[in-house]
């Protein structure tokens, strides 16, 4: 398993530097402070950055099945949203990251499963218990703004508070600030946290939980632990646009919309359908619909419907259908944890076979299925391939026309 390491390598190259509190969504229309260090290139001389990452990237928790307390505090007005929604939007999330983990290859050496992410149990209890993790529904304290030190607001943050070096265990808050009046010049209600049965609150638990997990920013806009996420949900989430389907920024979306081509290159993209799957003069729309395996979405095998309609809401006829297998997997991140010199997480005997003081971690990965398509007007056949990338949300379909590689979705 570890082959896939070296390919982690270069991956890493790609790596920017944070700090450990990640705040997400700047509530002052301006950009937040951003936390990736700043390097001057003048002339092959580099002055500034340079700040150690040591453990700021570290995932907060590592054990598999530890128990790992957190706590729901909601400051007088914060939001409409009742504790048992919060505690079911939090559970929702963490069950999103087990899943996402599970795709993910550790080293040999690391087999064991005494690190594992995404695995942690996360029981509630009662802040005056001091938990690991708060989620707060309130404004930061000033101590807590004053150690930010950074004049940003935000909609949401995560902010680790400490790190047990021996342990190598992380504890701290994410912060959902109320009362958000501006985003990006755009007026906002005072509760956009239960915008849309609190889609917008799920897609942020998501994005700050990533940070939990040692996740810093990346990606491109749109993308989930891209840096201007939480702002993208807000703003969508006041304009009434989030779907349903961005629900699934990690894993392959299921339902899939449909998708009827208007304007530029829209002749073109419907000529490839229409060769592709053979359809009928009159088809406006196409939709694809994916089914996955349910022990592992993300590398077990899948199911694709192709169905079009002769406009948007037009009855639906199915087309063709495709089963799809692994053909290509490989890292698009991958985390590296600083063994702390203090710590007694891995016992010195195993020392030999990682090189402190990184570990690589985990990855996120870049997935490409294959299989071909069976059309239900002609015995033809013809090879697809799927592309899908964790976090990204979009992906691409390709199939073969006069012998070229084209992409149909
Ligand atoms: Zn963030």
């Amino acid at each position: 398993m570890s082959k896939y390491l070296d390919a982690a390598l270069y991956k890493l190259l790609a790596i920017t530097a944070v700090l450990a509190t990640l705040g997400c969504g700047a509530s002052s229309g301006k950009a937040p402070a951003s936390p990736v260090t700043k390097a001057q290139s003048d002339g092959g001389w580099s002055s500034g950055g340079g700040e150690l990452l040591k453990d700021s990237h570290n995932p907060w928790f590592l054990k598999k099945r530890e128990k790992v307390s957190y706590c729901i505090r909601v400051e007088s007005g914060a939001t409409n949203l009742s504790e048992i929604e919060i505690q079911k939007t939090f559970e929702a999330a963490t069950k999103f990251w087990r899943s996402e983990f599970s795709a993910a290859i550790l080293p040999d050496y690391l087999e064991n499963d005494r690190v594992t992410l995404g695995k942690q149990d996360f029981v509630r209890v009662s802040c005056a218990a001091d938990p690991a993790l708060e989620i707060r529904f309130g404004p930061l304290t000033l101590g807590e703004a004053r150690k930010l030190g950074s004049s940003s607001e935000y909609a949401a943050i995560t902010l680790r508070t400490s790190y047990d070096r021996q342990k190598l265990v992380g504890k701290g808050l994410i912060v959902f600030t109320p009362q958000m009046h501006d985003v990006n010049g755009l007026a906002m209600p005072v509760d956009l946290w239960s915008h849309q049965s609190s889609l917008s609150l799920y897609l942020a638990m998501v994005h700050e939980l990533g940070h939990v997990y040692g996740i810093p920013h990346l990606g491109n806009r749109g993308e989930l632990m891209s840096e201007s996420f939480v702002e993208d949900v807000l703003r969508s989430a006041r304009e009434n646009s989030l779907m349903k389907e961005d629900r699934h920024f990690f894993t392959f979306t299921k339902g899939g919309q449909r998708r009827c081509p208007e304007g530029l290159g829209a002749e073109i993209l419907k000529s490839r359908w229409k060769e592709a799957f053979n359809l009928s003069a009159d088809f406006a729309c196409l939709r694809f619909q994916f089914a996955h395996e349910a022990s592992n979405e993300i590398l077990g095998r899948s199911l694709l419907k192709v169905f079009e309609s002769a406009s948007p809401t037009a009855r639906e006829d199915l087309v063709a259908t495709a089963e799809l297998s692994l053909s290509s997997y490989f890292p698009y991140f991958t985390n590296q944890m600083w063994i702390t010199p203090e710590q007694e997480f891995f016992p010195f005997e195993e020392r030999s076979q990682y090189q402190p003081p990184y570990l690589f971690l985990f990855g996120l990965y870049s997935v490409s299925k294959t299989g071909s398509f069976e059309l239900r007007r002609d015995a033809q056949k013809r090879a697809l391939r799927v592309l899908f990338t964790q976090g990204a949300y979009n992906y691409s379909v390709e199939t073969v026309i006069d012998n070229q590689i084209v992409s149909i979705f």
